[in-house]
Order: structure tokens, then C-alpha cells, then sequence
């Protein structure tokens, strides 16, 4: 499992859910790995340490808040120190705001783009020269299912995860001629502590106990009736990252249980 050994991979939001994840099976793999985020640090550390101890690799976390350019810079510095760049670049880290657009506050509007979109952009413009250098590089921007199309009451997060799907087919244009891909992974409903806010809203705005509002929720949008995994996301991103994948250039690739078949 030393696949990526002597690479190192940077992933946003990786403190939890998906990105805590791809985090752990890329170290599994053998990537040194820089996470990112807030909340329980020391958890992610062992538990992607844990993963990283039998490959050989190291693991390291940097707290930039990605919606600010200074923090993005400061952590890309990070990486230059500690594992001498980034590789396998994974733009993960994501909010989500739900409300009518009428009443949508702007500040989460900003904070929704600066986090789910423009993050993206200043990682990408930061890791690119070291990558064309190499000669080598992977990122991996995890859009989502509303990169393709749309819910009501979610106008930024809709906006943004569009806007990382654009992102994604300009850098893989802009790399076409190089060992550098850039593609876009779009998830359905997985059951992370970003959902988990959207699933306990609707019990209490429906009056239902939580496992209805799940089913609720799946029911409304997922044909398969089941959650993705961060597992089965990571294995994902994983292939993308590998050498298998050099042609797969510029995709918004889904895992979403039919979601976007309707
Ligand atoms: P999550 O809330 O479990 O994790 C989000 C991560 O981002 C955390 O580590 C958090 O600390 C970090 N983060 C938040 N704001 C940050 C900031 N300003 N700077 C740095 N880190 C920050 O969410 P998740 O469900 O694992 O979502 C991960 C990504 O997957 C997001 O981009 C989300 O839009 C996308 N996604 C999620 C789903 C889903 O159903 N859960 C579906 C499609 C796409």
C-alpha cells in the first residue's frame, strides 16, 4: 500500500467527514499528508496517523482558515517546510447556508464562496508552478452534486460548488499538455456533520425523529435511498490521484446514488 510513497498530499477540511477520509486512505497509501481544519485536531491527527504508521508516511496540520488569502498563503508556505510542496492538492474544506435567497444573508454568501470556491483558487495557483516543476501533480476538487444542478434555498453553496466545477475544467485545460490532472468529485447525501445539521433541521421542522428525517432526506433526492460513504469517496479520489488516471482530465466525476440520472 505504498502507492503514493514520497508524495505529499495537502487536504483541506480534513479535520472531519470526507476530507478526514481521503485523508487517511491517501496516507494509507504512503502520502505524507497536511490536513487541515478546525474542531477535533487531535482526533484527526491519530486516526489519519494511525493509517500513516503502517505506510511509512507523516502527517502534519496547518489551522489556516481557508477563506482567508493571507492563512492559504501561510499554509502553502507550511508545506514548501515540512514535506517540500504538494503533489496530490484535494480541495475539500466546504459550509453550507440554507435559506431562501430573499433572505440569504450576504455575509454567509461570502463566506459560503470565499470557503467552497475561491479557497480553491488560491491553493491551485499556489501549487502549480512547484507542480509543473516536478513535472507531476494531482488536484482534486470536491464539488458535489450541486456543481450540476440545483436546490432551492441553497443559492451560494449552489453558486460555488458550479464555480468549482469551472475551476476544475479551466486548470485541466490550462495543464492539458502536462502529468498534471485536475477533475472534480461530486457527491450526493453523505452522512457527515455537515449533513447531520440539515438532517436534525428537518426532524424539527417536520416534528420527526431523526432516522425518519433521514429517510426524509434520501428519499427526496438519492433514488439509491442510501448514504455515500467517505470510504468509497476516498477510493475515489484515490484512483483519480493515480497514475491509471493520467487521461481523466477535467471531469465532474459523481457519487451520488443516481442522484443526477433523474
Ligand atoms: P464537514 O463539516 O464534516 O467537514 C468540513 C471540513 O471543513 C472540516 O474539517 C472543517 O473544519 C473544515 N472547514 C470549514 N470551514 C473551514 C475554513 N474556513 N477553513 C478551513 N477548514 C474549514 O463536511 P463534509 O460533509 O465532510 O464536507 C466536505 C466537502 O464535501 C465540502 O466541500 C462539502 O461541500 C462537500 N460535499 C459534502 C456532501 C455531503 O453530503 N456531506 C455532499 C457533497 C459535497
Amino acid at each position: 500500500m505504498t502507492q503514493f510513497a514520497g508524495k505529499s498530499a495537502l487536504v483541506t477540511g480534513s479535520t472531519s467527514g470526507i476530507g478526514l477520509g481521503i485523508a487517511g486512505a491517501l496516507a494509507a497509501r504512503g502520502a505524507h499528508v497536511l490536513l487541515n481544519g478546525f474542531g477535533d485536531v487531535d482526533a484527526a491527527l491519530a486516526s489519519v496517523g494511525d493509517a500513516a504508521a503502517k505506510s511509512g508516511a507523516r502527517v502534519a496540520h496547518h489551522a489556516a482558515d481557508v477563506s482567508k488569502p493571507a492563512e492559504v498563503e501561510a499554509m502553502m508556505r507550511h508545506a514548501d517546510d515540512v514535506f517540500g510542496g504538494v503533489d496530490i492538492l484535494v480541495n475539500n474544506a466546504g459550509i453550507q447556508h440554507v435559506a431562501p435567497v430573499e433572505e440569504f444573508a450576504p455575509e454567509r454568501w461570502d463566506a459560503v464562496l470565499a470557503i467552497n470556491l475561491s479557497s480553491a483558487f488560491h491553493t491551485t495557483r499556489l501549487a502549480l508552478p512547484r507542480m509543473r516543476r516536478k513535472g507531476w501533480g494531482r488536484i482534486v476538487n470536491v464539488a458535489s452534486v450541486h456543481g450540476l444542478v440545483a436546490s432551492a434555498h441553497k443559492a451560494a453553496y449552489v453558486a460555488a460548488k458550479h464555480g468549482l466545477v469551472g475551476l476544475t475544467k479551466v486548470v485541466a485545460l490550462e495543464t492539458a499538455r502536462t502529468n498534471i490532472t485536475c477533475n472534480a468529485v461530486c457527491p450526493g447525501w453523505v452522512l457527515t456533520p455537515l449533513v447531520q445539521a440539515q438532517v436534525e433541521a428537518r426532524a424539527i421542522s417536520g416534528g420527526l425523529d431523526l432516522d425518519a428525517a433521514r429517510d426524509e432526506l434520501l428519499a427526496e433526492k438519492q433514488p439509491s435511498g442510501q448514504f455515500v460513504t467517505p470510504e468509497q469517496l476516498a477510493e475515489l479520489v484515490c484512483f483519480l490521484s493515480s497514475d491509471a488516471a493520467a487521461q481523466v482530465r477535467g471531469v465532474a466525476w459523481t457519487m451520488d446514488g443516481a442522484w443526477t440520472a433523474q
